[in-house]
């Protein structure tokens, strides 16, 4: 069941994805060598609650922290724990919150000092494919143009799509249909029509496209354990082109991008 969102809605889907953006842009601040993972959740967390919103992963089929932190080789659902960040890591954070009854959802991959080249494009070609799916995102198009376009733009630069880990639909809950993947065929899947909400999320490889879970039940790792790089945006679906719901700018700013 796919659930359309009023104009009003999807006001408040906004409210609740600037809201993570703000929330990532927090953690961007602390990201440094020596910092450890659950350090950056602490931060998360209460930015999150001091807003007066949920951590929308926290307890979400028992998963414990309010964001999902993946370093290097690990692609998404990395736990929060222990260990510090080191020059040259990079690393994704995932973050949701719910406030007003919506929920948003938004993911950057973040550079830890200097990084390797070769890793360095990787990021900045995933974070282009997450743009090239978003481009596709407008009424009349299909799911599978979305896909296609994260595919084509990722693979013609010799990396791998992951196909076990998926896009979501989006709004008062975290997972809605439909299923977003960042691989599919021009013209196929479900039509995309103006108020679905969907969370677009590559997940993308320099080596193998092949994962495999870690033993803690959550954290999905490269079986290569080449680095992974993972960006998500929460966007309107429009006649023409998609409403982004989610920032990246406020991280931008950080930077001084
Ligand atoms: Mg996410
Ligand atoms: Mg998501």
């Amino acid at each position: 069941m796919i659930y359309l969102k009023t104009d009003e809605e999807i006001e408040l889907m906004r409210v609740a994805n600037r809201l993570v953006g703000a929330t990532l842009a927090e953690v961007a601040k602390h990201i440094a060598p020596g910092v450890a993972t659950l350090q950056l959740d602490k931060i998360a967390e209460e930015f999150i609650c001091d807003h007066g919103a949920i951590p929308l992963f926290k307890g979400y089929n028992g998963f414990p922290n309010a964001l999902c932190i993946s370093v290097n080789e690990h692609v998404v659902h990395g736990i929060p724990g222990v260990y510090a960040l080191k020059e040259g890591d990079v690393v994704s954070v995932d973050c949701g919150a719910k406030i007003n009854g919506y929920c948003g959802d938004s993911a950057y991959t973040f550079e830890v000092g200097i990084v390797d080249p070769e890793v360095k494009k990787l990021l900045q070609t995933t974070k282009e494919a997450l743009y090239e799916g978003i481009s596709q995102a407008v009424e009349g198009k299909r799911v599978g143009d979305v896909g296609h376009a994260v595919q084509t733009y990722c693979e013609a630069r010799g990396y791998s799509v992951v196909r076990e880990l998926v896009g979501h639909g989006i709004g008062k809950n975290m997972h809605e249909d439909p299923e977003v993947p960042n691989y599919g065929k021009r013209g196929y899947g479900p039509l995309l029509k103006s108020g679905m909400c969907i969370a677009i999320e590559p997940m993308i490889n320099l080596g193998t496209k092949n994962v495999k879970f870690e033993k803690d039940g959550w954290t999905v790792r490269t079986r290569d354990n080449k680095p992974s790089a993972h960006f998500e945006h929460t966007v309107a679906i429009r006649p023409g082109k998609a409403d982004i719901l989610s920032t990246f700018e406020l991280i931008d700013q950080v930077f001084n991008k």
